[in-house]
């Protein structure tokens, strides 16, 4: 069993202090709120048109539709398509084994079936090779997750997916600003989900999600959609559900999408210092592909002891996190892909830690950090 992250004391490393993140900016977020509150308008106004505006631009899309949080950007992409005919109940849907639940929820929840397939052992992201394999005559459609904010292999998977007719969709929840030959995550894809949950790279302070994509038709779907399916007042055109950005969470992520290239170049900075000075014969760093520009979400490293590193660290006043201890098809929730064998998967979720991280994560933090890791015995 993995030790739960203690409350933190006042001399620990937090894993994230999301006060500390959201104090930066304390006096522009609280001025946008109060513009929110004194405009007397709460749910599908100016202040989402202007933020999807400003993160299509950002992503380098077309369209940026805003709805409740990941979990559903991810669904109501594969409803919209279900809804334009490209996607039929009971269609296969290739999804990486390791990840995090909602990419397998998104897929259940529209009566389609997911089919999770190994990672690549070095990046934790779709091995294209194990993708092919797992092609079959009802496969429509990849779900690619750019894991712990590093891209998938997108070049290879786009190929790969037009060579099969399939729909290539971005599960972009860890990857806001993830770069790759100049473009961002989510403008890979056919279409692509973001989280703003706080603890994300771009982090409302509250729920938060967006669908982006270049597609026109499927841009005005899922806008229907997330709207009880309405585009005018009263008039039903599908039946949708209620899944909204609201104002007051899209003027505070308008403030902070100004700040995410610097959030993700600190992150970066701290990932370099961990690169560079963490070395242990049991603790296996995380491996970048060169030319992808790494996001930085989570600084996630592998060790076969990991439950003692990770008690150690604590020991030592460092909060860790895992990301995940079970993966979904081993879940209880997932009884049905009880039979699936996923040996690598299984195996990361066994020896992944994930270490401190953020844009607020100071230099001492680092420092003790690399330290408490250095001090880590070898045999318990
Ligand atoms: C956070 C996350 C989601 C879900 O986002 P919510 O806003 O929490 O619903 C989906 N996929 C991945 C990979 C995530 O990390």
């Amino acid at each position: 069993m993995n030790a739960a992250p203690k409350e933190a004391a006042p001399s620990d490393v937090p894993f994230l202090s999301l006060r500390e993140v959201n104090a930066r900016y304390a006096r522009a977020l609280k001025a946008a709120a109060a513009r929110v509150i004194d405009s007397g308008w709460y749910v599908l106004g100016e202040e989402l048109a202007a933020f999807e505006r400003e993160f299509a631009a950002y992503c380098g899309v077309r369209h940026a539709v805003g709805v409740g949080n990941g979990l559903d950007a991810l669904s109501l992409i594969l409803r919209g398509y279900k809804e334009l005919g490209a996607l039929t109940e009971g269609d296969e849907v290739i999804v990486p084994g390791n990840t995090f639940i909602a990419s397998f929820l998104a897929i259940t929840e529209n009566r389609l079936v997911p089919v999770p397939v190994e990672p690549d052992a070095a990046s934790f992201n779709l091995d294209p090779a194990c993708v092919e394999a797992a092609i079959g005559p009802r496969t429509r459609a990849v779900i690619a997750v750019h894991l712990y904010g590093q891209l998938a292999d997108m070049p290879a998977l786009a190929a790969l997916a037009r060579r099969h007719g399939l729909l290539l969709i971005e599960d972009a929840a860890q990857a806001h600003g993830a770069m790759r030959e100049g473009r961002k995550a989510g403008a890979f894809g056919d279409a692509a989900a973001f989280s703003f949950f706080p603890t994300k790279n771009l982090g409302a302070l509250g729920d938060g999600g967006a669908v982006v994509t270049d597609d026109s038709a499927l841009a005005r779907r899922v806008a229907a959609l997330r709207n009880y399916g309405s585009e005018v007042k009263y008039r039903h055109l599908y039946p949708g559900l209620n899944s909204r950005l609201d104002e007051l969470q899209a003027a505070m992520l308008r403030v902070k999408l100004h700040y995410l290239d610097d959030d993700i170049a600190r992150r970066r900075r701290v990932a370099r210092r961990y690169c560079d000075a963490i070395h242990h014969p049991q603790i296996r760093l995380p491996l970048v592909a060169r030319e992808a520009q790494h996001a930085w979400h989570l600084f996630v490293v592998r060790c076969s002891r990991r439950d003692a590193l990770q008690r150690h660290l604590q020991s030592q006043g460092i909060q860790t996190q895992v990301h995940y201890p079970v993966p979904p098809h081993r879940q209880p929730a997932y009884a049905f892909l009880r039979h699936v064998r996923l040996p690598l998967t299984e195996r990361l979720h066994d020896e992944v830690l994930s270490l401190p991280m953020g844009p607020t994560l100071g230099d001492d933090a680092v420092d003790r950090v690399i330290e408490a890791c250095r001090t880590f015995a070898c045999s318990p």
